[in-house]
């Protein structure tokens, strides 16, 4: 076995996107010493940094406004299924979030002395917050960076991929990293262990997300016991650029052109066509992002998409003046991509964005193991079957201060740590290189994301459910057990085999709980069950268990107490 380096901490955070760092600071705060790391760069590796608009928040600012209102349109777009404290928690604590993340000066958007807030699709009223122009993501994550740099008690490292969480007579008390730039196995003994690792949208093979975004942490969750909940509830953004080429821009650039400009959606023959499938845009930004998927898709089907196989996106009635207006210098980096927005209408159609299942939580974020907590994106059950926009950032902020907060406390309770080096032994026998080279893991990658967005996407069925798990089921048989590559610095080979352990794991959750919801509710369309059951207003939550992953269906709202 390969000598692991060895570390201690308080409070292990993993991941350090939005959650993760404002769990680092929170828990920081609260008197714990705190190893906040990630597998790319500090602050720069996620969802994050790429978020570009919106972050839902009931500030009052631009129109009176209270959290109940936002947490009622919340559950609403949950269709049903919200876990409701947590939904509670998101909407109730969002404004302090908010409030301090305009302390620390994060430069939200103002207009005549306030901060402005504007309407988005699902909300009741204008709520969400923004940092011109195109820049939220970059904003938030430059300034949370800020904050950890200059917090005692906060030690960051990047470039470390947490592999597995060690446990100790049925508590976390650690986990074991592989560090990349040398190749060699670390372990961590930590009082406490926060997951922060975002979403699952790399399953897919047309995704918003970066490549850090497989689903390691409901993977690390699943594997070390704690259950995951709504699985089979996978976002996909109607609105993905498509067509022209478009390069070193955002794909789902065209949601806040949409916030403030409107613009119109229409199909391949020029038409506009959402009022087909229950809602008439006429121009504004009104329609949820399930049934815009839902529209686009159909129209598409129907042999009446765009020639890229989506749908136009027009601006072309808005005039240079109120194109630059609005968003300065983006309209000059569409210029350099020969994109005149007065010109032509771009091309769009969905990608996976986001993710609403995830590790069951309470409401101080502690997950169903001991001195395991989770945050973010990777937590499961806030949002039902189907997320409002502003809602995801929002989030991470919430539940990343809660979990640092809760994972303090429980460090300073634990005296000792419980780490055992017996107990990580299997995850770094995983670290030592037998250089095995048989398997083609790119294209393994290639075929899982293939599968997930031909039969795991917007639209399902039994058939293409059933075919999805057989795919799934050959490729974690060629996967094997021990990972390929030399064990070098940088093998990518090996980071695949590590990638693909976690996302076929992940991808087997998703398409297993899709297959047993046999209904259609939100951003689980069944085209073989279409509509709504009054009987599938249930969770699913999903364990790891001998045989495999084993599914229970809980009465929703009660799915965090499944515990
Ligand atoms: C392009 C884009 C635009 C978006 N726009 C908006 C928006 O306008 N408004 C909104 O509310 N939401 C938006 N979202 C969603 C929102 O950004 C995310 O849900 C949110 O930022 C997630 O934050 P997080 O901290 O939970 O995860 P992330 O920010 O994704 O951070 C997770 C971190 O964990 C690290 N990590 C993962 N696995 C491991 C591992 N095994 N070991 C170590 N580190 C690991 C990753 O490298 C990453 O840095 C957008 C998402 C995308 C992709």
């Amino acid at each position: 076995m390969t000598e692991a380096m060895h570390v201690e901490t308080d409070v292990l955070v993993i991941g350090a996107g939005g959650a993760g760092m404002y769990a680092a600071i929170e828990a920081a705060r609260n008197g714990a010493n705190v190893l906040v790391l990630d597998r790319s760069l500090i602050g720069r590796g996620g969802a994050t940094v790429m978020a570009q608009m919106t972050v839902a928040v009931a500030l009052g600012a631009e129109a009176p406004d209270h959290w109940s209102h936002h947490l009622k349109d919340t559950l609403e777009a949950g269709r049903g299924l919200c876990d409701e404290r947590l939904a509670r928690l998101l909407c109730e604590h969002a404004p302090a979030c908010i409030q301090e993340m305009d302390a620390w000066g994060v430069g939200w958007a103002r207009k005549n002395g306030h901060i402005t807030q504007v309407m988005a699709p699902g909300h009741d009223r204008p709520r969400c917050v923004y940092v011109d122009f195109l820049n939220t993501g970059p904003a938030v994550s430059k300034t949370l960076r800020t904050v950890v740099n200059r917090t005692a008690g906060i030690h960051k490292t990047g470039d470390l991929l947490i592999i597995d969480l060690v446990r100790v007579d049925g508590e976390v008390a650690g986990a074991v990293a592989l560090h990349l730039p040398s190749g060699a196995p670390v372990t961590i003994a930590a009082r406490a262990t926060v997951i922060a690792t975002g979403g699952l949208t790399r399953l897919y093979r047309r995704n918003s997300a970066s490549t850090n975004m497989g689903g390691d942490g409901y993977a690390l969750a699943l594997r070390a016991g704690a259950p995951l909940v709504d699985m089979e509830f996978v976002q996909f953004f109607p609105i993905g650029h498509l067509a022209p080429r478009l390069i070193g821009m955002d794909p789902i650039m065209w949601d806040p052109f949409r916030y403030k400009l409107g613009g119109r959606l229409l199909n391949g023959r020029g038409e506009e066509f959402t009022s087909r499938y229950g809602s008439n845009e006429d121009g504004r930004y009104v329609l949820t992002r399930d049934l815009a998927t839902y529209a686009i898709m159909k129209e598409v089907e129907a042999g009446r998409g765009s020639p890229h196989g989506g749908a136009y996106l027009s601006f072309q009635h808005c005039s240079e003046s109120e194109l630059r207006n609005a968003f300065g210098p983006v309209i000059d980096r569409l210029a350099a991509n020969h994109i005149d927005l007065t010109k032509t209408p771009i091309e769009v159609a969905p990608i996976a964005h986001y993710h609403m299942g995830g590790v069951v939580a309470d409401d101080r974020m502690q997950t169903d193991i001991s001195g395991l907590f989770v945050a973010g994106e990777a937590v499961g059950g806030a949002n039902g079957a189907n997320r409002l926009s502003g809602n995801a950032i929002t989030e991470a902020f919430v539940f990343g201060r809660r979990a640092g907060r809760s994972a303090a406390e429980r460090a300073k309770l634990s005296r000792m740590q419980m780490f055992q080096s017996g107990a990580a032994r299997e995850a770094v026998d995983l670290l030592t290189p037998k250089d095995r080279k048989d398997i083609n893991t790119a294209a393994m990658i290639e075929a899982l994301q293939a599968t997930m967005a031909d039969d795991v996407g917007p639209f399902r069925t039994q058939d293409k459910l059933v075919r999805a798990l057989r795919v799934i089921g050959e490729l974690a048989g060629a996967l094997g057990t021990h990972p390929v590559g030399d064990g070098g610095a940088f093998d990518l080979q090996r980071l695949d085999w590590f990638d693909l352990r976690n996302m076929l794991l992940v991808a087997q959750s998703v398409a297993q709980a899709a297959l047993r919801r046999i209904e259609s509710r939100g951003a689980h369309q069944r085209e073989d069950f279409p509509g709504l059951l009054p009987e599938w207003g249930v969770n699913q939550v999903i364990r790891s268990d001998a045989g495999g992953l084993a599914l229970t269906s809980v009465p929703a709202l009660e799915a965090a107490a499944a515990q």
